[in-house]
């Protein structure tokens, strides 16, 4: 289907196409009535479709109920199944007013829901808890006003905080950077940064004063120290190989296979969604993989494949946020930010030293024994020291 041409189910024929491939695109556009049963649906409706001659079509529900038709209890063509309606009830609550931070039980309070309940459910339809949709609204709203050129006290009120010694105790996780340096290219910010040659080629490492904003490989410290400029065009930049020195030391322990965990400060910053990904990433076992779709799954959107592998090439901090763990369904490596010998030399490495054979790692894709275990808070990376 070409999807840059707008649908619109106008003649019969478009519209009997969309009930017989079940086309959720369609939902919204019109119903269709079954002379058989009485009953009228959404396009999409799973109920066991009906003979073409016994079909009517109507644009708006009203019309089918005034035809005689009575709504499916399977696809509720009158309004929102009665689960996505407690969604978007709570959603508009906590919409309604960013300023205030509502808890779970004053959420449930408001739309008659159970606390348990409303936490599945939510996280179910919109991917994240209600806590976390908060703050990222709050976060959405502090970097828009930021990035107008509002200054930080006025946006971080605008954007509920209540006061920026408030905001800088929350935002600066929900953010992932010190708002003030978010502004442009990391300006307000020092950035130090040193390069070292590896077994993996020459590693840049570059911390602010909160933690590592990047270590990145490359065959060119030049290129690599172009890139960090780039990144943080706004910030200033200072090399200094003996502040990052224990950091380098760490990279070199991984390599060596003497260190399997990373225990840096990350001062990343990133939408809630690669938040997820990348916490997900970060409690693959050392020498393990997963698919990009267990990722998709771990984080509670299994179709968002394509979205986790763009976090994955996003990723600002090799190692550390280990996304050269997660390969493709079959094994396949897939991509990799920095490369893909290097990726394949990492899984090698990691293995050697977890005991099993190369194939192993590749091979461990496909099992499920070993889900993500939380071992993580669920957001604030940057917290992790
Ligand atoms: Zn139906």
């Amino acid at each position: 289907m070409n999807s840059t041409v707008t649908t619109t189910w106008t003649t019969e024929a478009q519209r009997w196409d969309a009930v017989s491939q079940r086309d959720s695109d369609a939902d919204g556009a019109f119903f269709y009535g079954v002379r058989t049963t009485r009953v009228f649906c959404r396009p999409s409706c799973a109920s066991r479709q009906p003979r073409r001659e016994n079909v009517d079509f109507f644009v708006t529900a009203q019309a089918a109920r005034a035809a005689g038709y009575r709504d499916c209890k399977r696809c509720q063509p009158g309004g929102l199944p009665r689960e996505l309606e407690i969604v978007k009830r709570a959603c508009a609550a906590l919409d309604a007013d960013p300023l205030q931070r509502l808890t779970l039980a004053q959420l449930s309070d408001a739309v008659h829901v159970s606390p348990f309940h409303l936490q599945r459910l939510f996280k179910r339809v919109v991917g994240v808890s209600p806590r976390q949709y908060q703050a990222a609204q709050r976060g959405a709203a502090l970097r828009d006003a930021l990035q107008r050129g509002t200054d930080v006290t006025r946006a971080t009120v605008d954007a509920g905080f209540g006061s920026p010694s408030r905001m800088y105790e929350t935002a600066s996780t929900e953010l992932g950077m010190a708002p003030s340096a978010y502004r442009r290219k990391g300006a307000g910010l020092t950035v130090h940064y040193t390069s070292a040659r590896t077994s993996l080629g020459f590693v840049l490492v570059a911390a602010t004063a909160r933690g590592i904003c990047k270590i990145g490989f490359g065959d060119d410290a030049g290129a690599l120290v172009e890139e960090l400029n780039d990144e943080f065009a706004n910030a200033e930049r200072v090399e200094d190989a003996t502040r990052l020195a224990p950091f380098i030391a760490q990279v070199e322990a991984y390599l060596h296979g003497t260190r399997q965990r990373f225990d840096l400060p990350l001062d990343i910053a990133a939408t809630a969604f690669r938040q997820r990904v990348w916490d997900a990433l970060r409690r693959i076992p050392y020498g393990e993989t997963r698919s990009y779709s267990e990722i998709a799954e771990a984080v509670g959107s299994p179709r968002a494949v394509r979205a986790v592998a763009s976090a994955c090439a996003s990723n600002p901090v090799a190692l550390a946020i280990p996304c050269h763990r997660v390969v493709q369904k079959g094994g396949a490596l897939a991509g990799y930010r920095w490369g893909l010998p290097r990726k394949a030399a990492l899984l090698d490495a990691e293995a050697q030293h977890t005991g099993v054979d190369t194939g192993a790692a590749a091979k461990a894709v496909g099992s499920t024994e070993h889900k993500a275990a939380p071992t993580l808070p669920p957001t604030h990376l940057d917290r992790v020291a």
